[in-house]
């Protein structure tokens, strides 16, 4: 299996340190406010990237960070600090702000089926193996104190920024602009490890430490989270492209000079989901939610889809328009499974063909996890000169790793007896109806309509999709 790897810039066999095991982390959500579809977009990626890995034979553990202090409003250690900012907002204690998008986090994960990490840690049940981690770092001489925080000194690495040629777009969420200096740090790239002199006098959650007392940086959370439970060689570490820098170029820094060796050998992160005015993000306010989705009638399974038609390292746009195509591909590709779950005379499983199409699905997954090609090879399937036995078995085995819940819906379908018993050629006419309805000749799909209409059918638009009922 080959990934690109944001460290050598290049798409790489992916070998782990232990043969057939992987070791995994990811960053978590900060649980400050929901979590909208572009980060879920990361994660949605990264799920398929675990899943295709676990149905590749490998033995995957994946650890995720949840974090619920630390995290200001600049990734830079300015601004303020964001638990606290919705903990204003909502009236609320920072735990109860922390416990309420923890849980609303993972329900919108299940309802885009995406696996809950084997370790998900929150950043305030680890405070004291950050300033074990941090001791250790001051005792060798690349932290500091100053004004009373604790910084890293960047200056003390022979590199510093490892993933260089990142574009400048990457950049952007990290150093933002109009933020103040910080005039206690040596060196401008310098980040805080531990604060005890925040700005913020109500701070609410502090811990005492032998600095004083107060609270830990966000980035020295994802390292310590993942070495405790992953150890000092870690495979592969994921985010979106924002983490990159600083966050993930300050992990590393500060992992490897605890450690004193290379850390992680693999970094793979997704690209952004884009509105038309920009990146998708929490600060600019408006930002769209699961709960959105479904109050407009989507299945969220529908929005994982669109996901999967494109590549993770390419920016996707979100338009409605965007999304109804996508759910328009998904409510056919379901109807069409369902036909052959309601198909009687299903056969024995064609070894020859499933092993066939499996490694064409296996060859476009290898390729750095490319879901655009391995839905190509689900259509291949279903055009496959095989039989419903072989294609259904197909099916199963690539949502494995799509988890797109393809066999549940057509069967839910299937049952709802709405595709059981429609000839294809009604089937055509509707199909190519819809087709003249999008391109907007509306007197073509009347006439279809009526096609339809004449051989005992009657088609209409719902919410769900195109419905077709006997007359
Ligand atoms: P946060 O909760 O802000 O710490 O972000 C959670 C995850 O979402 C991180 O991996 C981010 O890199 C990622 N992320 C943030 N914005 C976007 C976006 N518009 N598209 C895709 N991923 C994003
Ligand atoms: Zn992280």
């Amino acid at each position: 299996m080959k990934i690109f790897n944001t460290l050598t810039h290049k798409v790489e066999e992916f070998v782990p340190n232990e043969a057939g095991k992987v070791s995994m982390y990811t960053c978590g959500p900060t649980v400050y406010h929901y979590a909208h579809i572009g980060n879920l977009r990361s994660y949605i990626m990264e799920d398929v990237l675990e899943k295709y890995m676990r149905y590749d034979g490998l033995d995957v553990k994946r650890v995720m960070n949840i974090t619920d202090v630390g995290h200001l409003t600049s990734d830079g250690d300015t601004g303020d600090d964001k638990m606290l900012k919705g903990a204003k907002r909502e009236h609320k204690t920072v735990m109860e702000i922390a416990k309420f998008y923890t849980d609303a986090f993972f329900s919108d994960c299940a309802k885009l089926n995406i696996k809950t990490p084997d370790v998900v840690a929150p950043a305030t049940q680890c405070i004291d193996d950050f300033i074990k981690v941090i001791s250790a770092l001051i005792e060798k001489g690349y932290a500091y104190e100053a004004g009373g925080n604790i910084y890293f000194d960047t200056s003390k690495l022979k590199e510093y920024y490892v993933f260089h040629n990142f574009n400048e777009e990457d950049l952007e969420v990290g150093v933002r602009e109009g933020v103040e200096e910080d005039s206690n740090k040596r060196n401008k790239a310098d980040f805080v490890l531990w604060f005890t002199k925040s700005k913020f006098d109500d701070q609410e959650l502090k811990w005492e430490s032998p600095w004083g007392v107060g609270y830990p940086g966000w980035h020295i959370e994802c390292s310590c989270i993942s070495m405790k439970n992953l150890g000092e060689y870690l495979d592969i570490h994921c985010g979106g492209v924002d983490n990159i820098f600083p966050h993930h170029t300050n992990e590393i820094a500060q992992s490897e000079a605890y450690l004193g060796h290379k850390w992680c050998n693999y970094w793979f992160h997704v690209h952004h989901l884009n509105t038309n005015s920009g990146k998708m993000s929490k600060s600019k306010g408006e930002f769209l939610t699961v709960s959105l989705l479904e109050e407009k009638g989507y299945d969220p399974l529908v929005y994982r889809f669109f996901c999967l038609q494109s590549h993770y390292r390419k920016g996707l746009v979100f338009t409605w328009e965007n999304l109804d195509n996508a759910k328009t591909a998904y409510d056919k590709l379901i109807f069409r499974i369902a036909q052959l779950t309601a198909d009687g005379n299903k056969g024995e499983v064609d070894k020859q063909a499933f092993d066939q199409l499996k490694n064409s699905f296996k060859k476009a997954m290898d390729e750095d996890i490319n879901t655009s090609n391995a839905i190509t090879v689900l259509y291949d399937v279903l055009k496959a000169d095989t039989n419903a036995a072989t294609k259904l078995a197909l099916i199963g085995d690539f949502d494995r790793v799509l988890s797109i819940g393809l066999i549940a819906a057509a069967e839910k379908l299937a049952d709802e007896k709405t595709t059981a018993d429609i000839p294809a050629e009604v089937m055509a006419l509707a199909e190519e109806r819809q087709a003249a309805r999008k391109a907007k000749d509306f007197a073509k799909a009347d006439e279809l309509r009526d096609k339809i209409a004449a051989l005992g059918y009657a088609v209409k638009e719902t919410r769900q999709g195109t419905e077709i009922t006997k007359l």
